[in-house]
């Protein structure tokens, strides 16, 4: 969080805020939160977000417009990137977003942007504003099989808890962070540090983790997960019975047995199906663990950063005993983990002790296909805020009506432009991954809160059937004429989908 103070910058005038109150020796309050801050002159406020420009309340970074430019006069395609000229924008290829749109509290203000439009013979509206969330929070993905710690384990940063280990999910291991305990319910510190936590985290930059009973993680969204200080390489192919059922004809005749190694299903070849499918020869060796179904092994090691997510570093001690009436000497036996990165071939030698050997080269190509067939591990960051509270009188003056058309999917939620997902059931629960969003999208204020860009998208005569603040409705060549010069524009990435464009991308 960066500390409030002189301006460093100058704004221009014409992003002074509808809002704030001048008081005594040229002091601003601010009234875009319920922090409340008495702004000196040329000062900024405690978020860094709001200043005092010769007496004006002022939002210090510049609203961000997106436009999609048009290559064969059908397809849209990114603006180009080049710097912009300050000349007036297509209107029919701009959206306002609610970066740096500025906040209104409390929210019976109409939002800071109400846009009209016209788009393909529709009159539309976008209702633009930077919500404050105090129910919000960060759900991690991070694709790796390494067991990071136990589930419900405390997350944190600098000792504080800022969330816990959630489900595991196919081939990642997940944290939820943040939520309206952390940031409220507990000391003024946890708070802080877990608001802190959220906006690197939204922002993109990396924030070290550290799990209780378990290890010590950078995650940075976009970006392959460290682990204890060894950058992460590869997402596992599938668990252990899944990678049997991937490569098992392409082990056949190469090899009597293969046991893929993995945390939570182990597989063992000849056993499971896809060998018996295939014909292969019983082989006789039984793996610790609890048997579920036919060459698939639940808990065969403890959790780890071995072989699998297992603790395992020798893979021979998975071995449970290996029966004299069925194996054989000579018996070509392979252990893998699910990534590729871990494996031994061995060989029984006349007492069936398993001898490691020289991989021969059609074992060592498949093994090689499993790590070709590894997605880059990475980490997803993606923002889940609560939109249903008050935040909704800035869009109307019924809010249910306004839940009832999200619900309905009538109207589009989009966070920055980026498409959001909406929960079913009741309220305005959304998703949305951050590395959709432009730069720059998150703030904080000092409740503490993460405060995020939003807009609503609709058709007008909805808008205005929904209880929409009609006074306050601008066309969007007006807005455009307004920050001419002054906003960021920004390309727009071309994998959202267009939010004027009805019944896309829902
Ligand atoms: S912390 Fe709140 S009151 Fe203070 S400048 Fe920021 S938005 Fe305004």
């Amino acid at each position: 969080m960066s500390d409030p103070g002189q301006l460093g910058f100058t704004v221009a005038p014409s992003r002074s805020q509808k809002f704030g109150a001048a008081e005594g020796d040229g002091i601003v309050r601010c009234d875009a939160c319920p922090v409340l801050c008495r702004i000196r002159p040329g000062r900024a406020g405690a978020c860094s977000r709001y200043a005092n420009v010769d007496g004006h309340l002022v939002r210090t970074d510049p609203v961000v417009l997106m436009q999609r430019t048009v290559d064969d006069g059908r397809r849209f395609v990114e603006f180009a990137g080049a710097a912009w000229d300050g000349q007036m924008l297509d209107p029919s290829r701009t959206f306002v977003t609610g970066v740096g749109a500025g906040t209104t509290y409390p929210d019976y203000k109409p939002a800071p942007f109400i846009v009209s439009a016209e788009h393909e013979g529709v009159d539309t509206v976008t209702v633009v504003t930077e919500g404050i969330f105090s129910y919000c929070g960060v759900k991690v993905k991070i694709d790796t099989d390494r067991h990071l710690g136990p589930e419900t384990a405390p997350v944190r940063v600098a000792g504080e808890q800022v969330g816990h280990v959630t489900t595991a999910e196919y081939g990642s291991q997940m944290l939820s962070i943040g939520g309206v305990r952390h940031l409220t319910g507990g000391s003024k510190k946890e708070g802080n540090v877990t608001c802190d936590a959220l906006l690197k985290l939204c922002s993109g930059e990396p924030v070290e983790v550290t799990i209780d009973g378990g290890h010590g993680v950078v995650v940075q969204a976009g970006a392959p997960p460290v682990v204890d200080g060894r950058p992460e390489e590869r997402m596992r192919v599938g668990c252990g019975s899944a990678t049997i059922g991937i490569f098992a004809q392409q082990w056949a005749g190469h090899v009597d047995e293969v046991i893929v190694v993995d945390d939570h299903i182990t597989g063992v070849l000849t056993e499971h199906q896809a060998g018996r499918c295939l014909d292969m020869r019983s082989a006789g060796i039984r793996v610790r663990g609890r048997k579920s179904t036919p060459g698939r092994y639940f808990q065969v090691a403890n959790p780890g950063l071995g072989w699998g997510g297992t603790d395992v570093t020798d893979p021979l001690s998975l071995i449970q005993k290996i029966d004299p009436a069925v194996a054989w000497p000579g018996l070509r036996l392979l252990f893998t983990s699910t990534t590729g990165e871990d494996a031994l071939y061995c060989v029984l030698d006349d007492n069936l002790v398993p001898v490691p050997a020289p991989m021969p080269p059609a074992i060592g190509t498949v093994v090689d296909r499993i790590g070709e067939n590894c997605e880059p591990s990475l980490c997803t960051v993606v923002f889940m805020a609560g939109a249903g509270g008050s935040l909704r009188a800035g869009v109307t003056q019924n809010p249910v009506l306004l839940t009832r058309s999200v619900a309905k999917g009538q109207t589009r939620v989009t966070l920055g432009g980026a498409p959001a997902y909406v929960w079913p059931g009741g309220g305005i629960t959304i998703m949305a991954d951050v590395t959709r969003m432009p730069k720059g999208s998150f703030g904080y204020v000092p409740t503490p809160a993460i405060v995020a860009p939003i807009e609503f998208t609709l058709p007008r005569a909805l808008y205005l059937a929904l209880g929409g603040h009609e006074a306050d409705v601008t066309s969007l060549a007006e807005v455009l004429r307004a920050t001419a010069g002054e906003a960021r524009v920004e390309p727009w990435p071309e994998h959202n989908p267009w939010p004027l464009d009805q019944g896309e991308g829902r």
